[in-house]
């Protein structure tokens, strides 16, 4: 009989002698903890995946709409952000895009490239679920069984869950991130760093609209391609307005990214000003709004300018600090409010890189135990790349496990 001390609670539980050692517990069958298993099984190893929810891979289901956008041709370290995004670069050229795809051809997926080198699932998400489940068909699934608590001792690893308690001689956190939580989220893996002597970076939404009072929530619903400038790099993509501020894919790759004041180009191919001076030579009996209407959705242009005097009228100062809104609108950091983690597609934060190994996913602090996923303080970029992470990590993980 071993006797563990549970950390939360300070309880005792007693295992048996005879209890089945698993070679690799995986908490977590997400994408992360599912690539772990099918590297793991390869290996010839005993697993089993723990997933509190009623099925694994819930975001997977969910993600690109229902059509998972898996991989991007891409992928490289610049397309993550965290505390040291160069934690990425070994796994990310182990695992690369091109081999993903050919995964995805040789379990017969079909895909497509929707923008350049952004492949999503044609026929849904669950063909790669499928797949998934496929490739980690060795491995003992139980779902609906939540985890509640690790320790380590003697080599081995005992984990409590709210079913059975289990033994193996290493685990891999892949509990993912916590946003999004109508898909079935947790802080465990984060709760169980901790204990382990990790350091956590802390959580915010990410890949998630922007809530701001500098536009008016009768824009809400239009649709239109800008420029957003967030320090030296531009993003082009389109913008969404909303009831309660901005989103749409380049809101979204904004919020991802280390950012102060946003700044944002609503006519990013025209310079306005120069528009302006030649309307006000050929069309000086123009308004302004009817001007910008030629280039932009109605409701935009109105809300822009809405007088009625004509452009030959106006003071070039006027039209200047008009044009200035129009390719230059910034957002002050103080006006700019994340949406809440409920509505996020993934984190920034979580545990802290530096403590782990990018060669191997291994804690440097406790040995046998690896984190792959989303939990880790590594964010990617919208189009397929946090996806492309759990995939490298994972597998990684499942190899060294
Ligand atoms: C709506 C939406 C759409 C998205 N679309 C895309 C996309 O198209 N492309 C892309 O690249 N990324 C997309 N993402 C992001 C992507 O889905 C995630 O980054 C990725 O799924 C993370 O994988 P993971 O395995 O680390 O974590 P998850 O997939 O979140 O898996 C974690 C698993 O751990 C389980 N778990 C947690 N705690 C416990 C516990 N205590 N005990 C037992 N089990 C536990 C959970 O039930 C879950 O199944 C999307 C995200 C969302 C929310």
């Amino acid at each position: 009989m071993v006797k563990i001390k549970i950390p939360f609670n300070g309880d005792f539980l007693c295992y048996n002698h005879i209890m089945k050692i698993y070679d690799v517990i995986i908490i977590g069958g997400g994408a992360a903890g599912l690539s772990a298993a099918a590297a793991a099984s390869k290996l010839g190893k005993n697993i089993l995946i723990l997933d509190m929810g009623p099925q694994v891979a819930r975001k997977v289901s969910a993600s690109g709409g229902g059509r998972c956008n898996f991989t991007n041709m891409a992928v490289s370290a610049q397309r993550y952000f965290g505390n040291n995004p160069d934690f990425v670069r070994s796994a990310i050229s182990r695992v690369t895009p091109p081999e993903i795809l050919d995964w995805a051809k040789n379990h017969n997926i079909q895909y497509v490239e929707k923008t350049a080198g952004q492949y999503f699932c044609a026929t849904g998400a669950e063909t790669v679920v499928k797949a998934l489940l496929q490739d980690a068909s060795h491995a003992t699934i139980f779902t609906e069984t939540c985890v509640n608590t690790i320790v380590k001792q003697d080599d081995c690893f005992y984990v409590t869950t709210d079913k059975k308690n289990f033994v193996a001689k290493s685990i891999i956190i892949a509990t993912g991130g916590t946003s999004f939580p109508a898909l079935g989220v947790s802080d465990f893996g984060y709760k169980v760093a901790k204990q382990f002597g990790h350091k956590i970076i802390p959580i915010r939404p990410a890949l998630c609209a922007i809530g701001t009072k500098i536009f008016s929530p009768d824009l809400s619903g239009i649709s239109t391609d800008v420029e957003i400038q967030i320090g030296k790099e531009i993003i082009q993509d389109s913008m969404l307005f909303t009831h309660f501020g901005i989103g749409g894919p380049a809101v979204y790759r904004a919020t991802v990214r280390n950012f102060n004041d946003i700044i944002i180009n609503l006519l990013p191919d025209i310079n306005v000003y120069d528009l302006f001076q030649k309307a006000k030579q050929t069309s000086g009996r123009k308004t302004v709004s009817n001007i910008l209407a030629d280039k932009l959705p109605l409701r935009l242009a109105r809300w822009l300018c809405s007088d009625t005097k004509n452009i030959a009228d106006y003071k070039d100062s006027d039209l200047k600090s008009i044009a200035d809104k129009i390719n230059r609108l910034v957002i002050p950091k103080e006006d700019i409010k994340l949406h809440s983690l409920q509505s996020a597609e993934v984190v920034r934060g979580g545990v802290d890189t530096s403590q782990i190994s990018s060669k191997t996913m291994e804690s440097k602090l406790c040995k046998g135990l690896y984190f792959a996923g989303e939990v880790l303080d590594i964010a990617g970029d919208l189009g397929g790349f946090n996806l492309h992470w759990a995939w490298a990590s994972g597998r990684i993980a499942g190899e060294n496990a």
